[in-house]
């Protein structure tokens, strides 16, 4: 069954409310749909939809297109910070509606694969994989709870990238409502164009109300361990070294973040040390180290089963850890379950969530910058405007565009620099609010289009993950080559541009 909490004004607009589902006033500041974790821009919906099926999201959408003017939009888990998930005025999708039913599929080849709803959240896939299964999912988020709809939407990225390949390209099969309303299966080799115009896909061509991932044994440990650097140039080429090693000599994991030398909790050395409680010794730095650092952060998994390969590991890891050019004495390590590596992150959310920067408002800033640039980008940006950090993680580090199966295939719609290594520079400013907390978020959001400024005007070969822009022209150029394709694939799957209209890219049609 459907339910949906809508307005007056989009009662009043419903065609055939006879086939529809039963509506109720709602009062604009309760409707979680009219902001997202941004907090930068809220948008009021006429009604948010409850979906129980790919049916319901079909019919929603067929009422939607009915209309002159009502829009569509999935919501997620509401995680983007610029308003991709709402819909001034028109229906959200509530996607965590549908049921949380997940199933184990098994191919006559013997390959695993799980079918989970779009609006599951990756940390359910985990959960249940593991716990019912002793499998998971080979690519992930470093935050689990995002929902599988709205990072295959978008990419979906971790230390695992440059390895496994990013989440779209760890999806075997969508199920899909496009925006005709029509519901499709598509793969590979199933409706090709639209499997891939929707992986990547900014929500613009169809709403996942299932996906199907393959599965492997899951990792029972992990080590986990980070070291420091305070050169640039000795980190990225360390990161570079171990992300094109050959599979059966390279971590499962290399990620890495930039922080300030200093001891501030938050920006400073105490974010590094592994596991809690680990000291920093900070004298064993050299004198002559600016003032941002590095810490290049790499895990291999170890399997379950009795078989940990316990001297093996030691050996690969020895090998790779001898050779980096990291700051000797600088290095930490810890041994963790897999799904408490995974889990990482939501520390930080507990933590977040305890001293307000959680509900503040967050003006992120990803990038991808092909790693021709990307020293060029530490000395202006890291070195220069955020030498004093951003209240937040500041993560760059390493994947690969093609070398390896799984690749980013160019058929989805990410749109990627030109560079075959290229990094993730993701600024998660976590401010507490203002006042009180730190600058007002007007002036983050300026610094924000100053560095974008500064990557379009030192001609830098980047793209901005997450983009949010206003101008057609403004997507026409962060496309590039792939946009006369995306405006194809729209007018073939969305003609009237219903959907996901807080990507601000296409006008609803009449
Ligand atoms: P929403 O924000 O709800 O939606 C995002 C877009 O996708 C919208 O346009 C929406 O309309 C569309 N959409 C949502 N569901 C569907 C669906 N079922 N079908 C079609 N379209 C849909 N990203 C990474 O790649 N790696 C990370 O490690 C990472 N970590 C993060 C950590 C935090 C704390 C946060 C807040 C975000 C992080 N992200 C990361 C970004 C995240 O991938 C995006 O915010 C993404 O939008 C997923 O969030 P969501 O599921 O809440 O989707």
């Amino acid at each position: 069954m459907m339910l949906a909490y809508m307005d007056h004004a989009a009662a009043a607009a419903e065609p055939d409310a006879g086939a529809e589902p039963a509506v109720a006033a709602v009062d604009a500041a309760e409707c979680a749909a009219a902001m997202d974790f941004g907090g930068l821009v809220s948008a009021r919906p006429a009604a948010v939809v409850r979906p129980a099926s790919a049916d319901d999201v079909a019919s929603a959408i067929r009422a939607a297109a009915r209309t002159a003017h009502l829009t569509v939009a999935a919501r997620g888990n509401g995680h983007s910070v610029a308003g991709q998930a709402m819909a001034r005025g028109g229906l959200v999708l509530d996607m965590r509606a549908l049921p949380r039913r997940m199933q184990l599929v098994v191919a006559p080849s013997g390959e695993k694969f799980a079918d989970v709803p779009g609006g599951a959240l990756w940390e359910e896939v985990l959960h249940w994989a593991v716990s019912k299964h002793g499998l998971a999912p080979a690519s992930w988020t470093d935050y689990l709870r995002l929902t599988v709809g709205g990072t295959l939407s978008n990419g979906g990225v971790s230390g695992q990238s440059f390895r496994y390949g990013p989440q779209v390209s760890n999806v075997a099969q969508l199920e899909v409502v496009t925006g005709d309303g029509e519901c499709h299966v598509c793969s590979r080799s199933a409706d090709p164009d639209l499997f891939f115009a929707v992986l990547g896909g900014l929500g613009q061509f169809g709403v996942i109300t299932r996906a199907r991932i393959p599965l492997s044994p899951a990792p029972q440990t992990v080590r986990w361990m980070r070291v420091v650097y305070a050169s640039f140039a000795d980190y990225a080429a360390d990161a570079e070294w171990l992300v094109t090693r050959p599979p059966h000599e390279a971590f499962d994991y290399v990620e890495g973040f930039a922080f300030v030398r200093s001891d501030d909790p938050v920006n400073g050395w105490p974010t590094v040390p592994i596991p809690d409680g680990a000291h920093f010794d900070a004298s064993l730095l050299p004198a002559n180290a600016g003032p941002v650092l590095y810490c290049l952060e790499v895990a291999l998994y170890q399997p379950g089963g009795g078989d940990g390969g316990g001297d093996d590991m030691d050996k690969r890891v020895g090998e790779m850890m001898r050779q980096l050019k990291y700051v000797r004495g600088l290095e930490f390590a810890a041994g963790v379950g897999y799904v408490d590596f995974l889990s990482r992150v939501n520390r930080v959310e507990d933590e977040a969530r305890r001293n307000g920067s959680w509900a503040a408002p967050h003006p992120w800033l990803n990038l991808f910058i092909s790693s021709r640039d990307i020293a060029a980008f530490d000395r202006a940006v890291l070195n220069g405007m955020l030498a004093d950090g951003v209240d937040g993680p500041m993560l760059i580090y390493p994947m690969l565009k093609s070398n390896l199966p799984p690749m980013w295939d160019p058929a989805t719609s990410v749109a990627l620099p030109e560079g075959e290594i290229f990094y993730l520079v993701a600024l998660l400013r976590f401010c507490r609010p203002y006042p009180g907390g730190g600058p007002p978020v007007d002036e983050l959001v300026a610094q924000n289009n100053a560095i974008i400024d500064a990557c379009r005007s030192n001609g830098y070969d980047y793209k901005i993950y997450f983009p949010s822009y206003h101008a057609q022209s403004d997507w026409s150029r962060h496309f590039g080559a792939k946009w006369s394709r995306f405006v194809d694939r729209k007018a073939r799957y969305d003609p009237l541009a219903i959907l996901a209209p807080g990507q601000n890219i296409f006008a609803r049609t009449p």
